[in-house]
C-alpha cells in the first residue's frame, strides 16, 4: 500500500498515519519529523530548516525531495508506505512521481483529511507530544489518562512543537493554500484523490479512512 496524506497543518495528519503504519504495518514518513529531527541533530541543514519551519514556510524542494529518496529506498518501504506532508508543491509531486516509476511502481491513494480552518487553529493551540516516545495528545480532544504521565511509555515529559501557535499557524495555512492546495487538482486528474471528513472523533475518522484504503487499494 502506497500512499499519500493530504491535508492542512494540524489536520491530524499525522496521528492518522500512525494509525495506518500499525493497521497495515507499513513504514510513516514524516517529512515534518525527519526535519525536526535534522534541527535538533543541529546538522547545518537542519538549522537552516528550523528557521523556515518557525516563519511558517517550506524548506526547498531539493533539499526535501533527497531526503525523501533516501527513506524510500530503505528496505522497509520495499511494501509500501504513508507519506504524511509530503508532497508539498507541484514539483515535489512531479519528482515522487518519478521516483516511483522508476522503482515500477506508483501511487495506491491520496487520502485528503478535510478540517475547517478555524477548527485547525483551535487544534494546533492545543497539541502537543510524549517527548519520549513521540505519543500525540491535544489539551481537549485527547489528554492522557494520567496527566503527568504518557499513556504509551508512562514518560513525564512532553514537548510543544516549536511552529505550533497560532501567528505562525496563519502563515503555515497561506502556504498551505498557495503551494500545496493545487495538489488536490493534480491528484484528482489522476483518479487518485479521496477525500475524508477529518472533523471529529479520533478513531471514527481511522475507521472511514481504513474503509476508503479497503476500496481503493487492491
Ligand atoms: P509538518 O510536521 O508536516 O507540519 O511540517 C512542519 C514544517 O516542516 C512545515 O511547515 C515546513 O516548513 C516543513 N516541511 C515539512 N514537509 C515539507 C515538504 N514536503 N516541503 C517543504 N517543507 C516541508
Amino acid at each position: 500500500m502506497r500512499l499519500v496524506l493530504l491535508g492542512p497543518p494540524a489536520a491530524g495528519k499525522g496521528t492518522q498515519a500512525k494509525l495506518i503504519s500499525d493497521k497495515n504495518k507499513i513504514p510513516h514518513l514524516s517529512t515534518g519529523d525527519m526535519l525536526r529531527q535534522a534541527a535538533s541533530d543541529g546538522t547545518e541543514f537542519g538549522l537552516q530548516a528550523k528557521k523556515i519551519m518557525a516563519a511558517g514556510g517550506l524548506v526547498s524542494d531539493e533539499t526535501v525531495i533527497e531526503i525523501v529518496r533516501d527513506r524510500l529506498n530503505a528496505d522497509d518501504c520495499k511494501n509500501g508506505f504513508i507519506l504524511d506532508g509530503f508532497p508539498r508543491t507541484l514539483f515535489q509531486a512531479d519528482t515522487l512521481g518519478d521516483m516511483l516509476r522508476d522503482k515500477d511502481t506508483k501511487l495506491d491513494c491520496v487520502v485528503e483529511l478535510r478540517v475547517d480552518d478555524t477548527a485547525l487553529i483551535e487544534r494546533v493551540s492545543g497539541r502537543f507530544t510524549c517527548a519520549n516516545c513521540g505519543e500525540g495528545y491535544h489539551d481537549k480532544f485527547k489528554k492522557p489518562s494520567n496527566p503527568a504521565h504518557c499513556d504509551v511509555c508512562a514518560s513525564m515529559e512532553f514537548t510543544r512543537r516549536a511552529d505550533d501557535t497560532a501567528e505562525t499557524m496563519r502563515a503555515r495555512l497561506q502556504t498551505y493554500y498557495k503551494q500545496t492546495a493545487p495538489l488536490f487538482g493534480y491528484y484528482y486528474v489522476y483518479k487518485l484523490l479521496i477525500g475524508v471528513d477529518g472533523m471529529g472523533d479520533i478513531q471514527e475518522i481511522g475507521n472511514a479512512i481504513q474503509d476508503v484504503l479497503r476500496e481503493a487499494v487492491t
